[in-house]
């Protein structure tokens, strides 16, 4: 099964393709945690990334889809995928359309996931992630066991430098202006779920199982 986590930033596309994708048992590839482990590691292609990410801009398409491509060639997506924050723009979705063609495969369902405004901005400030296994929490919404350490790895969470208001705002910005048409661009061409987030992950989780005819795994 190959599926597209769609939405703006901050609407649960990371927590629910973790959860998709250990109950599909197939690799959970995120664009964002590839740029952050390179930069993690100071490679160049990370060092140029968090030129962009810092300020809330979309790193240029050709690094972009050097890396997922490469990460979706690896033997362990041959039986699928679930993909979280690609393609955000329509040169990337047409890369990644020729290069399933090219395998013979195909986008299963695109799961486009809303939430409004002011709540996507109150997740975000309160979001904190494992820098070292790349899970998510929030202050709130998903406290870790022990506070302020990754339920899996122990590892001390971090905000991540691209989670503050001033660069949420222009994230949301860029969203408008050059991601959101990539949904009409799916509309046409393959399957799109609508689902809208809730406070309760559990509650999104099983929306998403329903409209993707799974039996819940949870
Ligand atoms: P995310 O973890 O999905 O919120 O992404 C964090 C940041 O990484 C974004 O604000 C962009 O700067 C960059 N990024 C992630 N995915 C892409 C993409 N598909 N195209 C361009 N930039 C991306």
């Amino acid at each position: 099964m190959i599926l597209i986590m769609f939405g703006a930033p901050g609407v649960g596309k990371g927590s629910q393709a973790t959860i998709l994708a250990q109950a599909l048992q197939i690799p959970h590839i995120s664009t964002g945690d590839i740029f952050r482990d390179n930069i993690a590691k100071g490679t160049e292609s990370g060092k140029l990334a968090k030129a962009y990410m810092d300020k809330g801009l979309l790193v240029p398409d050709a690094l972009t889809i050097g890396l997922i491509m490469d990460r979706i060639r690896n033997e362990d997506c041959r039986k699928g995928f679930i993909v979280d924050g690609f393609p955000r723009t329509l040169e990337q979705a047409e890369y990644l359309k020729k290069m399933l063609n090219e395998e013979k495969l195909a986008i299963d369902t695109v799961v486009n996931i809303t939430l409004e405004e002011a709540k996507i901005i109150d997740r975000i400030v309160g979001r904190r992630i494992c820098p070292s296994c790349n899970q998510v929490y929030h202050e709130l919404y998903k406290r870790p066991h022990t506070h302020g350490l990754c339920n899996t790895c122990r590892t001390a969470l971090v905000q991540r430098p691209d989670d503050v208001e001033a660069t949420i705002v222009r994230r949301l910005g860029v969203y408008a202006a050059q991601t959101k048409s990539v949904l009409s661009y799916y509309r046409k061409k393959c399957t799109v779920v609508d689902i809208v987030s809730k406070d309760d992950i559990t509650e999104t989780s099983s929306q998403i199982f329903k409209a993707l005819g799974l039996d819940a795994a949870f």
